[in-house]
């Protein structure tokens, strides 16, 4: 049998290079591997305050990224969440199956809740990896690539696939998350112990950024003390970041990038990882304005929603019959 895979990034802000190296750069290996469903997960955008037309135009830019990475709408469908109702009403379900506890234990929820007042943290961001396993339950994925961070979510999801079919049958698809043997977590370039990330931006280099402005962010990114570009995360995880930006950039292993630069200084280093990123960002760019200017997301988010529906809801019909909610 061939594969399902599922892949969604919120549209809560300017994307990464991190999004980039953990989704966009894999969506034409992914789309060869199997079915893919491709969303843009703009009800979980919710989960944190964000402005509607913010919200609007991240959703916009988010599938022209996509498209621009090279998906290919013909042979995948991609989708904005909140188009494909049987996400929400799947939730509705869901949402007694897993428990108080074990949600609380979720880091993301910790990590993103830490800052906050109580009274202003929403029930959506606690929730959150409820909608995330309807999300991949629904298309029946095998595989679902992402990120460590998210790492945590999918085996949440696996246990309650797990609960369900052991209760109802095996009436769900057991997923596994997939990690990039390169990539799967992307430093801050200004300070190399915390990720790489859209919603808390020091340090990141967006896909938007010009060609300049990637170039400065690279060279004055934090470096560590001594001279040697060697891969040692835990007392160099500036220049162990930039190794990894680098192999990813290259599809190459670490070691090889670690060869290549071994007589290198950090200046020299910086600059040739600097020149790795723009050679790839830069057609990307150019093809991603296209896209914005043709507006050719549009037909692909309509056709995508068709086809995502067409499969989801045949899914929540299963699951409602099981549970025992009359179906006519
Ligand atoms: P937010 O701050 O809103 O959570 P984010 O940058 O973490 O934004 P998400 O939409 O949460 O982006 O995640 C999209 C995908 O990108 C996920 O697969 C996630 O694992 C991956 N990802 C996000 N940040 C990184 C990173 N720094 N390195 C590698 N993968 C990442
Ligand atoms: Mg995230």
């Amino acid at each position: 049998m061939s594969e399902r895979i599922l892949t969604g990034i919120k549209p809560t802000g300017q994307l990464t290079l991190g999004n980039y190296i953990a989704v966009l750069k894999n969506l034409r290996s992914m789309m060869d591997r199997g079915e893919c469903f491709i969303f843009i997960a703009d009800l979980h955008a919710l989960t944190l305050p964000i402005d509607p037309e913010v919200l609007r135009q991240n959703s916009i830019d988010l599938a022209a990224f996509y498209l621009a990475a090279g998906l290919d709408p013909n042979r995948s469908a991609l989708f904005l969440q909140s188009s494909v109702s049987a996400h929400a009403e799947l939730n509705a379900i869901m949402q007694n199956f897993l428990y108080m506890g074990e949600l609380s234990r979720m880091t993301q929820f910790k990590d993103k809740s830490a800052k906050m007042k109580e009274s202003a943290i929403g029930l959506g961001l606690f929730a959150y990896p409820v909608l995330m396993a309807c999300d991949i339950i629904l298309y029946d994925a095998t595989i679902v690539p992402v990120g460590e961070d998210q790492v945590q979510h999918v085996e949440l999801t696996r246990d309650l696939v797990n609960r369900i079919n052991n209760r109802y049958g095996d009436i769900l698809t057991m997923p596994k998350a997939e990690l990039r043997k390169v990539g799967k977590r992307i430093m801050s370039l200004s300070d190399p112990t915390v990720k790489m990330s859209k919603s808390d931006p020091k340090g990141d280099i967006f896909l938007k950024d010009e060609p300049a402005v990637i170039r400065k962010k690279i060279m004055s990114a934090v470096t560590d003390s001594g001279s040697e570009v060697k891969f040692d995360p835990e007392n160099k995880p500036g220049i162990s970041n930039l190794l990894t930006i680098y192999s990813a950039m290259k599809d190459i292993s670490i070691e090889e990038a670690e060869e290549r630069f071994k007589e290198s200084r950090y200046g020299d280093f910086k600059k040739a990882v600097a020149d790795a990123v723009i050679e790839e960002l830069e057609p990307f760019q150019a093809r991603y304005k296209e896209i914005v200017a043709n507006k050719s997301y549009e037909k692909a988010l309509r056709d995508g929603a068709e086809k995502a529906s067409a499969i989801a809801n045949k899914t929540l019909k299963r699951v409602q019959k099981a549970v025992g909610l009359l179906q006519e």
